[in-house]
């Protein structure tokens, strides 16, 4: 059997952080080049060979566009290119649900492309970041892995970029999956997937961006006014995620400026902060009157990243916003 290639893409994070000497609290997320992490890798004899590029040695959430439009670009090469046959982006998991969810959005799914990231610094005791990573190379590099989209390989799960959310700030089982449960699990040496790939040879579902709009998400408390809707508008929000209370819920005064958000042509999603759930329509909020829209299963930072590409893509209709969102 041929050893696949896979393109390896470093963007810093925590599976390349140091300076924790060990038993530390602080450390520098990107503190490890990504050569040094690919010959560690190199090292345990896995069966594939890897391309290191680094797009930035950064922590995650201080990834934003110009590191978006560098991954989308190296990623789409990848695709075209017949000699790579998955590719991994090593990544910060604060913003891991993030990027993942927009690549997920704007490629193919033509060949597996593997987010992975860690909890504890490359140098800490106890790293998880090395058998992340070599869970992410037996994922990229399977056969199997292709037409399910962009993944994220955590602690030994393989997850769906559309249900994949960080859940807690520093266990080493930090994300969840939801609605759907993962995709596969998985080790350095077996994988399981457990279902058939649901986006077969599918193409992209959105061109990328040529720009990303400014969209905003407002989170709800009791006893809020509708200032900060205001603001948001003042600083020229094209469009805005409510991280509502519950089913997406914020006082009166606040949906009915969001209300007049939606007239004038900024398109609004109703989201949750709770941690877990959907946001259904016309539940508690009258969406239809109002002319908002639920973000189903989406959390707020998902939300914003479908909604940006809904908007640079010219779509803010709130009917064919909440079409993509119901989409999943
Ligand atoms: N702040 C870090 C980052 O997102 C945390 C991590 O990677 O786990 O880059």
């Amino acid at each position: 059997m041929t050893r696949p290639t896979i393109l390896v893409l470093g963007t810093g994070g925590t599976i390349a952080g140091a300076g924790s000497g060990g038993t530390g609290v602080a450390y520098r997320p990107g503190g490890v080049a990504l050569e040094s992490l690919v010959a560690h890798l190199g090292a345990l004899g896995l069966a594939a060979d890897l391309v290191p590029e680094e797009i930035a040695r950064i922590g995650s959430q201080d990834i934003g566009w110009a590191e978006w439009q560098a991954l989308h670009g190296a990623c789409t090469r990848a695709l075209a290119d017949p000699r790579i046959a998955g590719v991994i982006i090593a990544h910060g998991t604060d913003t891991a649900e993030e990027t993942a969810l927009l690549l997920d959005l704007t490629l193919p799914a033509t060949k597996p492309v593997v987010l992975v990231g860690a909890m504890r610094p490359a140098d800490a005791v106890g790293a998880d970041g090395m058998r992340n990573f070599a869970n992410a190379v037996k994922v990229a590099g399977d056969r199997h892995a292709a037409g399910r989209g962009v993944m994220l390989v955590m602690g030994d799960a393989v997850l769906a970029a559309r249900d994949a959310r960080k859940a807690a700030t520093s266990s080493i089982d930090a994300f969840r999956s939801f609605p759907r449960g993962p995709l596969a699990r998985v080790t350095p040496a077996s994988l399981d997937w457990f279902g058939p790939p649901h986006r077969p040879g599918a193409a992209a579902r959105y061109p990328f961006p040529a720009e990303l709009p400014r969209v905003a998400i407002l989170t709800a408390g009791a006893g809020m006014d509708a200032r900060p809707v205001e603001a948001l508008l003042g600083i020229g929000a094209r469009g805005i995620v409510l991280a509502g209370m519950g089913q997406g819920n914020a006082p009166a005064v606040v949906l009915e400026a969001l209300a007049r958000c939606a007239a004038s042509g900024v398109p609004v999603v109703r989201a949750t902060r709770v941690d877990e759930g959907l946001v259904d329509r016309n539940v508690e909020v009258a969406d239809d009157a109002l002319g908002l829209v639920a973000a189903r299963a989406l959390g707020p930072a998902k939300a914003r990243v479908l909604l940006m590409v809904l908007i640079a893509n010219g779509i803010t209709d709130p009917q064919a916003v909440q079409a993509a969102f119901d989409a999943g």
